[in-house]
């Protein structure tokens, strides 16, 4: 095993707590802050890898480690030579663990030290899902960036739920890490590269998450404590699940100026446009989001005026595109009214074409984040960002 770390990570402009940096993995370089797409079952919903990879140029998506080890199974994904061969797609692919979809399925699961039992939505078999499956599977599809397995508190636990929920997590983040190397060390990843070109290893990343649902100190210990163990980088979990928005800054706050200013820093679940730009103020480097999938799907367009939906029949003769300043290929190509149109009419085309702007607006949005810490106009970036929001009044 080389020396070498499996990512690097350097930040290249600053201002304030936001930073722009330059993380390489295996799979390419991904510029920060970066949007990472949702690619739940492997795939990206409504979007062709061309479009994703071509004209999107997201340099980094995300599968879920759930839903493909029940669906096709991580047998499959590893007998057809991973996550990216298996899908198409070249570039660098994220995994999480399996830990908070889990967690999601509520009374239908049952979480003991040793890790999660729960019945199967496809099917209803009973499963379980540990620290060590989570590895083994991630290893199995072969992703450039492997999550530690956690465990979720809800947004409003007490401090004594809190406090419990993050010593397993510890604990969970402990036996990930042991079962990761060990994986390596036996050459189990599927993605492995012989050959990069950059200063990496070819070997995975394994980051680790810190918990502590809505309380400062907690939170501010599962950091350490995750730093102890040690990870390629760090992400926040267990926010946006029901608590106010304001706990939710209150926390990242308190959190990301503490990590480790030389990895990268994960916000995970999180979230709308202005949700971004807020989190990219408080320092943090990524993001995953179902929105501009999932809400393209049912009608609703993000637009730098706020949100859009299609339905309205305002929209019945409109001429303009979804977004005046959107450079994508649908607001290039065709107009609210003939959207509106598809949509109302249950033509496949509009969650297609809406899902295709939302990625745009939202990869386009952090092009112009970067390009702002860069430059040194962030702050007033950000003001102007939030405020045309609002115009559109939806
Ligand atoms: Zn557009």
């Amino acid at each position: 095993m080389s020396s070498k770390s499996p990512i690097t990570f350097s930040v290249v402009g600053r201002e304030g707590e936001a930073r722009a940096g330059i993380l390489t993995t295996r799979r390419g370089l991904i510029e920060t802050p970066v949007f990472m797409p949702v690619g739940t079952a492997g795939t990206v919903k409504a979007t062709r890898f061309e479009a994703l990879e071509e004209e999107l140029d997201a340099r980094i998506i995300l599968g879920n480690t759930y839903h493909l080890w029940l669906r096709p199974g991580v047998d499959v994904i590893r007998a057809c030579g991973g996550l990216h061969r298996f899908i198409g797609w070249p570039r660098a692919l994220l995994t999480d663990s399996g830990g908070f979809q889990v967690w999601s399925l509520g009374a239908l699961r049952k979480i003991t030290e040793e890790g999660t039992e729960f019945r199967s939505h496809v099917d209803g078999s009973l499963r379980f899902l540990s620290p060590e499956v989570s590895m083994e599977v991630q290893a199995g599809l072969g992703s450039d960036i492997v999550m530690a397995f956690d465990e979720c508190a809800p947004g409003k636990a007490t401090h004594a739920q809190a406090r419990a929920s993050l010593e397993l997590t510890a604990r969970w983040a402990r036996r990930s890490r042991g079962k990761f190397d060990e994986l390596q060390r036996e050459g189990r990843d599927t993605g492995f590269l012989e050959k990069v070109e950059q200063q990496v290893s070819g070997a995975q990343a394994l980051f680790g998450i810190v918990q502590g649902a809505g309380h400062r100190d907690l939170r501010r210990e599962s950091l350490q404590r995750t730093m102890e163990i040690g990870f390629d980088g760090y992400a926040i979990g267990g926010l946006s699940v029901g608590e106010e928005k304001s706990v939710m800054w209150e926390m990242v706050d308190e959190v990301a100026p503490l990590m480790p200013t030389e990895s990268p820093r994960y916000l995970m679940g999180v979230g709308t446009p202005e949700d971004l730009i807020e989190a990219v103020a408080r320092g943090v480097d990524m993001f995953d989001c179902v929105l501009p999938t999932r809400n393209g799907r049912t009608g609703q367009a993000f637009t730098s005026r706020g949100k859009l939906n299609v339905k309205n029949s305002q929209w019945a003769e409109d001429r303009r595109p979804l977004d005046e300043s959107c450079p994508c290929s649908v607001c290039q190509r065709h107009s609210r009214a003939y959207l509106r149109h598809l949509h109302q009419t249950g033509e496949m085309l509009a969650g297609i074409l809406l899902t295709h702007h939302n990625l745009a607006f939202f990869l386009d949005t952090m092009r112009r984040v970067r390009q702002a810490i860069r430059s040194g106009d962030f702050p007033k970036f950000r003001r102007e960002f939030i405020e045309r929001l609002s115009e559109s009044g939806e």
